[in-house]
């Protein structure tokens, strides 16, 4: 199986990243990746200060997919997630969305230790794990992987697990796909301004869908389909998710827009991916019994 080292990162996903590695649609890869410090923090004594943003968010790629082309979709299954033996937490001031109480950095590392992560004495939680950025090269400039876009990237969603598809736009001949930034933990939200932050290992398979086109990034599981959008607020980020899937499904199904937009009324949860990101992430949840009901897929395979 092919395997991208975590020696193969770039910090902003863009069209003119040199591939690492190339494959075909249906092939599984295996990419390693650092956390987002760039495994820079071991002790709670090594500060955020000390990685400096030229070393913050590091995803690994870009991988080039034989075929894929713009205009097509790239499905990514996550088949596995792997993740270290500690994780890393920040509280930082003037990051996060209390940033503007925090006021001396701190550094936390958590254990990770049968199927836990220990937060503290006596005080543990159940091993979620979750990629933070995943994305495609956009047309024209390179996208800092610290930011969410159309294209993917840091969209920080704890749905993005073992087990999930997402969908993501093809811009580029390849889609030069990027991954990392992996979470052990993650709430909504993602407040404080990170999840437990640990390196790993994602396995994933890829596949290209010929000529379709989503309206935005897409993760499908078992339970639901999610619409994700981002933008500068949340106000903006709701706006733009809920337009999506309004036309997404009026196409799918002929229905008028009023009809769509009461089922959305009835069915679409507005969700909140985070809020500490340089664009806030908002997701559209759509239980998969209503495409069901529909007789409609609402991913990118009809
Ligand atoms: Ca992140
Ligand atoms: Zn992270």
């Amino acid at each position: 199986m092919l395997t991208i080292p975590d020696t193969k990162v770039v910090y902003a996903i863009g069209p003119e990243n040199k591939p690492v590695a190339t494959c075909h649609p249906g092939d599984t890869i295996t990419f390693e990746t650092k956390d987002c410090f760039s495994n820079q923090i071991q002790k709670e004594s090594d500060l955020f200060e000390s990685v400096g943003w030229a070393a913050i968010n590091p995803a690994t790629g870009p991988l080039f997919i034989e075929g894929a082309v713009p205009g097509d979709t790239l499905k990514v299954t996550i088949q596995d997630i792997e993740i270290r033996s500690y994780g890393v937490m920040v509280a930082v001031p003037r990051l996060g969305a209390f940033g503007h109480l925090v006021d001396k950095s701190t550094t936390k590392i958590v254990p990770i230790e049968n199927g836990q992560a220990r937060f503290s004495t006596g005080i543990s939680f159940a091993l979620d794990p979750m990629i933070g950025v995943i994305g495609t090269a956009p047309v024209g400039d390179a996208v800092p992987c610290g930011t969410p876009g159309p294209h993917g990237g840091n969209m920080d969603t704890r749905h993005i697990r073992k087990g999930a598809t997402v969908y993501l736009p093809v811009n580029v001949p390849g889609a030069l796909l990027c991954l990392g930034d992996l979470h052990a933990v993650m709430a909504d939200g993602e407040v404080v301004v990170c999840g437990v932050e640990v390196a790993g290992k994602v396995s994933a398979q890829v596949n290209v869908l010929k000529a379709i086109v989503l309206p935005c990034p897409v993760v499908e599981d078992a339970e639901n389909t999610y619409f994700l959008c981002s933008a500068g607020d949340l106000d903006e980020a709701s706006n733009q998710v809920l337009e999506s899937a309004l036309y997404h499904i009026m196409s799918r199904t002929g229905m008028a827009l009023s009809e769509v937009a009461m089922l959305l009324s009835l069915t679409g949860h507005l969700e909140i991916s985070q809020v500490v990101d340089p664009l806030k992430t908002a997701r559209l949840r759509i239980p998969a019994e209503v495409g069901k009901k529909l007789g409609i897929r609402l991913t990118a395979e009809r």
